[in-house]
């Protein structure tokens, strides 16, 4: 055995991590460095799905409402991504996508700053994020106005015309993170309300969004969270802000709606920002990936975190320097989330190469190699494999072939 293999198995020895691996379905040989995008299945996630067919839904028809407490599953999940996050229980509700959630949050703050126009974020924010900005810039009819400007611009455009600053902690394509407790405070000595999203913090790094005094947030739950595939997001609402009016009005936030009332009347709490029938099934598998990120050390994941990116970064140096590849993500750890992204002008054949190989990174327009880093089920001997098989790809020319030139639907 070479001394670079020995050196990462012994790391992987004594990773207090470790045992966490086994508790997800993971084929062997395969590296999966794109739990950014798609977390891997908790093991359990099947049972927890068949129970919720077979025995609730199956047995129980529509008495699990109650039975199997499907009818409150919003908020207990919630209660239990508020303990991941820093945020206190009845903060958060897991419901909706990630997209649809922005929205609430956004008509949420518009309406505790009547006087203010503007919509600010960065240009480089997430596409879907600025789209629901411009959405809601049309539906206004031209009162609102969606504003995005250079992510090193964005706190010097706060003024008294912004009414919210919608923001992504973790940068999905470079990782860098921005200080949500230093950026919130700058907004706020401006009037001026945050809207966090977590897509690529939850599950990734310690949050404290109470003590950061966040506003809103919001965030996936089928990335870090491992909630499965489209699972249910999560919306947080500082206990301050909950008298806000929710625009998305429906029956499952109202204040009783099984009454049946004619006209609208919202819950108390968090429970306002429901909107229609809960996604029982997607939050059955979702629980069970909130609930073994529940039983992680967030500082020991973060630590292993980025000691996963930094032997990346340096194996990419030793291995892979001469390929042409430019790193894009911080190297200071302290700003780096839970990735590590390069561009090469070849970026999108040289994923494909990788995915031949079961080492599966994921590529970001224009040119971007991105590769996410899941201290819960990668190894550091993982990392090293990933860059010797980047390696032998780049001296091979293996990724020159006219098939990995044919973009997919899905990147
Ligand atoms: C992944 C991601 C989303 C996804 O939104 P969906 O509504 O779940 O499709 C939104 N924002 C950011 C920053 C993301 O990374």
């Amino acid at each position: 055995m070479s001394a670079q293999l020995t050196d990462v198995t012994a790391r992987d020895a004594g990773d207090p991590l470790r045992e966490f691996r086994d508790l997800f379905q993971l084929r062997d040989g395969l590296i999966y460095l794109d739990g950014n995008s798609l977390g891997a299945a908790p093991r359990a996630a099947a049972d927890c799905v068949a129970e919720a067919v077979t025995n609730q839904w199956g047995e129980g028809l529509i008495t699990s409402w109650l039975g199997a407490e499907w009818s409150t599953a919003p908020q207990r999940i919630g209660d239990k991504i508020a303990s991941i996050l820093g945020a206190k229980p009845g903060e958060i509700v897991a419901a909706d996508s990630t997209s649809v959630n922005i929205f609430k949050a956004l008509t949420a703050a518009l309406s505790l700053r009547p006087d203010r126009s503007v919509i600010l974020s960065e240009a480089t924010n997430f596409p879907t994020d600025v789209y629901m900005m411009q959405g809601i810039e049309t539906f206004s009819g031209g009162r609102l106005k969606a504003v995005t400007v250079d992510p090193d611009a964005v706190l010097d455009r706060l003024g008294d015309d912004v009414a919210v600053l919608l923001l992504t902690q973790v940068h999905y394509k470079s990782g860098l993170v921005r200080d949500m407790a230093k950026v919130t405070r700058r907004a706020h000595a401006k009037g001026v309300l945050v809207i966090w999203d977590l897509s690529h913090s939850a599950g990734a790094l310690p949050v404290d969004l109470n003590s950061s005094n966040a506003d809103f947030a919001i965030g996936c739950g089928y990335k870090f969270l491992n909630g499965g595939p489209g699972a249910p997001a999560f919306i947080f609402v500082a206990e301050r802000h909950q008298a806000a009016a929710p625009v998305l009005s429906g029956w499952f936030g109202h204040a009783s709606p099984f009454a049946f009332e004619e006209d609208y009347r919202p819950a108390g709490g968090i429970t306002r920002f429901l909107c229609g029938t809960p996604q029982v099934l997607g939050l059955a598998a979702l629980e069970c990936g909130v609930d073994l990120m529940s039983r992680v050390d967030m500082a020991e994941l973060r630590r292993k975190s980025l000691a996963l990116g930094d032997l990346f970064i340096e194996r990419m140096e030793l291995r892979c320097g001469t390929f042409g590849f430019e790193l894009v993500s911080p190297r200071d750890p302290a700003l780096r989330g839970s990735q590590v992204s390069y561009t090469h002008p070849n970026a999108y054949e040289i994923v494909q190469a990788l995915k031949e190989r079961d080492v599966i990174g994921d590529f970001r327009a224009p040119d971007i190699l991105r590769f996410g880093l899941t201290p819960l089920y990668l190894r550091y001997a993982d990392i090293a494999e990933a860059i010797e098989q980047l390696r032998e790809i780049c001296l091979t020319r293996a990724w020159d072939k006219p098939e990995y030139r044919t973009r997919a639907a899905v990147t």
